[in-house]
C-alpha cells in the first residue's frame, strides 16, 4: 500500500503541539507495516529539524497556480527510517519566523499559503512519480486535499484510484477565510454550495474536508461522539459530521514509547520501570526541586503542567485554586501561549517561591523532567480530542488529573476505587470540582499502598502505537476498495 502524509507538522522536524508527535509516529508505524511503503510531505519551513536533518534538493521546480498568479515550488528530501519526507519549498511562504502566526497573531496570507501547500503535495507526487493508494491529511491546513482530488483532479488519471483519509486533531481549528480564498485556490462558483466549499458566506479548510474526504477519523473514540452531537464540541460541523456518521471513527492516539520510556529517559535524574519506580521518581523530583529552586522535601506532592497555555486547557481554574494549596503541594508549570495565563503563573511563583515554579516556552528536556518528578500531572481540558501528556504521564507513573472529556475520558479510569484507577477525574473544568479532587489527592497521598497501585495501573497501561496502526490500516483498506467500485 502507497501513503502520502501530508501535514503542517511532524516531530521532529516541526512542531508546535500533539498534531506534530501524532504525524511523526504514525509516518515511522505505517512505513515499518509489512508492503507499505510511506512519504511524508510537510512545508519548508525556516529550520525545520533544528539543523539535525539536511534535507537534499530534488532538483527542478513545478507551479502552482495562486489566484490569477503562478507561485514556484521546490522540493528537498531526506530519508527518515523507512519513510520518506518530502518538504515542499516556497520561501515567501514558510522561510518566516513562525509556523502559523507571530506574537501578533495569525499570518494574513494563512489561506493561500495552505491552499499552495495541499496543491502543491498533489503536484509534488506526481513530480517524484509517487502515485497513492492513500492520502492521509490532517488537520484544516491540508483539508482542501481531499476537495482538490474531487474538483479539480477528478479527471486526472494519476488520481484515479486515490482514496483520502482526512484526520481530525483539533475542531476548534478551522481554517477559515473570506469567499475570495475560493478564487485563489483555484476553485469555480459552481463549488461554492453549502454542501460543499461554502461555510457562512466564506471559504472553511476543515469544512471542504468534511465535506469531500472517503472517510473521516478524529483522535479518540468519544471525541468522535461529542463533536456529533454536542454543539458546543462541533464549532459549527456537527451537522455536517452527523451527515457523515458512517464514515467517522474515532481511533485513539498513542505516544512513542521509545522517546517517552522512563527506563532509558537520559533527561532523567534516574530511570525507573515498573519494580523502581518509588527510588527513580524521588531521585527525579529531589533533582527537579533543586534545579527550580524549590523546597526539597521528598513528601510534598509534586503536580505537574506541561501544556500549550489556551482557553482549552483549563489551567485558569488551577491558578485559581492552587493557592489553596500551595501549603500542602508544590507545582511546577511548563507552558507556552497565552500571556494572560502566563502572567498569572508567574504572580502565583513570585508569591510562592518554594512551592511553585513556572517556566514559560517550549523546552523538551524540561517536559521530561517534569513527567519523571511529579507524582500527579493536572490537565483539566474543556475539551481534549485525544491528550497525549495524560498518557506520557501514566507511563512515567505520573497519576494524571483530567476531565471527563474526550481522549482523556478514553484513557483515564476513576471511580474512587484504587485497583481500578489510574487517576483522578472530574466532570468539569470547575474550581470547586478541581478543589475537591485536590483535596481527596492530598488525603490519599498519605495511603501510600493505595497510591501505588493506581501508579502501577498507569504504568502498566498499553499507550503504544500498534492498536490504533492497525484500525487506520483497515480503514486505508476500506476508502481504497471503494475508489475501486
Ligand atoms: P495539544 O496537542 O493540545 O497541545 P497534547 O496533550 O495532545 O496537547 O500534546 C501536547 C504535547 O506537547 C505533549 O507531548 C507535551 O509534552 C508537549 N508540550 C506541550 N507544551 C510543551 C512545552 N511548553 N514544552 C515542551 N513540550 C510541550
Amino acid at each position: 500500500m502507497k501513503i502520502l502524509i501530508a501535514a503542517s507538522e511532524a516531530f521532529p522536524f516541526c512542531k508546535t503541539g500533539g498534531l506534530a508527535d501524532v504525524t511523526g509516529a504514525l509516518a515511522q508505524v505505517f512505513a515499518r507495516t509489512p508492503d507499505a511503503e510511506v512519504v511524508l510531505f510537510l512545508p519548508r519551513y525556516r529550520n525545520v529539524g533544528g539543523g539535525a536533518f539536511s534535507p537534499k534538493a530534488c532538483g527542478g521546480s513545478f507551479l502552482i497556480p495562486v489566484g490569477n498568479r503562478v507561485e514556484t515550488a521546490t522540493m528537498s528530501r531526506v530519508q527518515w527510517g523507512k519513510a520518506a519526507v518530502y518538504f515542499i519549498e516556497n520561501p515567501k511562504y514558510f522561510d518566516r519566523p513562525g509556523m502559523y502566526r507571530t506574537a501578533a497573531g495569525d499570518y494574513e496570507d494563512n489561506d493561500e499559503r495552505f491552499l499552495f501547500f495541499s496543491r502543491a503535495v498533489l503536484e509534488g507526487a506526481k513530480f517524484i512519480g509517487f502515485k497513492p493508494d492513500v492520502i492521509h491529511c490532517h488537520d484544516w491546513q491540508t483539508g482542501l486535499v481531499p476537495a482538490y482530488l474531487r474538483t479539480l483532479y477528478r479527471i486526472d488519471s494519476f488520481y484515479a484510484k486515490t482514496a483520502s483519509v482526512f484526520t481530525i486533531h483539533n475542531i476548534a481549528y478551522q481554517g477559515m477565510f473570506p469567499k475570495e480564498t475560493l478564487l485563489k485556490a483555484g476553485f469555480t462558483w459552481l463549488d461554492f454550495t453549502p454542501e460543499k466549499l461554502e461555510y457562512y458566506g466564506g471559504v472553511n479548510y476543515m469544512k471542504a474536508a468534511l465535506a469531500y474526504a472517503d472517510l473521516i477519523t478524529t483522535v479518540s473514540p468519544t471525541y468522535a461522539s461529542e463533536i456529533q452531537y454536542r454543539p458546543e464540541f462541533g464549532h459549527g460541523m456537527e451537522g455536517l459530521l452527523k451527515h457523515r456518521t458512517s464514515d467517522l471513527f474515532g481511533i485513539l492516539n498513542g505516544i512513542d514509547e521509545e522517546i517517552w520510556d522512563p527506563a532509558t529517559d537520559t533527561f532523567l535524574e534516574r530511570g525507573y520501570e515498573l519494580k523502581s519506580f518509588q527510588r527513580g521518581k524521588a531521585a527525579c523530583k529531589k533533582a527537579l526541586q533543586k534545579e527550580l529552586d524549590l523546597e526539597e522535601n521528598k513528601d510534598l506532592i509534586l503536580a505537574g503542567v506541561v501544556s500549550r497555555l489556551d482557553h482549552q486547557k483549563g489551567l485558569d481554574t488551577l491558578l485559581r485554586v492552587a493557592p489553596e494549596f500551595a501549603d500542602k503541594m508544590q507545582f511546577v508549570v511548563l507552558g507556552s501561549g497565552d500571556p494572560g495565563l502566563a502572567d498569572g503563573f508567574t504572580a502565583l511563583a513570585a508569591a510562592n517561591p518554594k512551592r511553585v515554579a513556572f517556566r514559560s516556552g517550549m523546552d523538551e528536556a524540561l517536559a521530561h523532567k517534569i513527567y519523571g518528578a511529579a507524582d500527579i500531572f493536572v490537565m483539566p481540558s474543556r475539551f481534549e480530542p485525544c491528550g497525549l501528556s495524560q498518557m506520557i504521564s501514566m507511563r512515567y507513573g505520573t497519576l494524571p488529573v483530567v476531565t471527563r472529556t474526550g481522549g482523556l475520558k478514553d484513557t483515564v479510569f476513576y471511580n474512587g476505587e484504587p485497583k481500578d484507577s489510574n487517576g483522578f477525574a472530574i466532570d468539569h473544568a470547575d474550581e470547586g470540582q478541581l478543589r475537591s479532587v485536590l483535596g481527596h489527592i492530598v488525603s490519599l497521598y498519605g495511603w501510600r499502598e493505595n497510591w501505588n497501585l493506581m501508579v502501577r495501573n498507569a504504568m502498566r497501561g498499553d499507550y503504544a502505537w500498534h492498536k490504533s496502526a492497525e484500525a487506520y490500516i483497515k480503514l486505508f483498506n476500506i476508502a481504497i476498495q471503494r475508489r475501486q467500485l
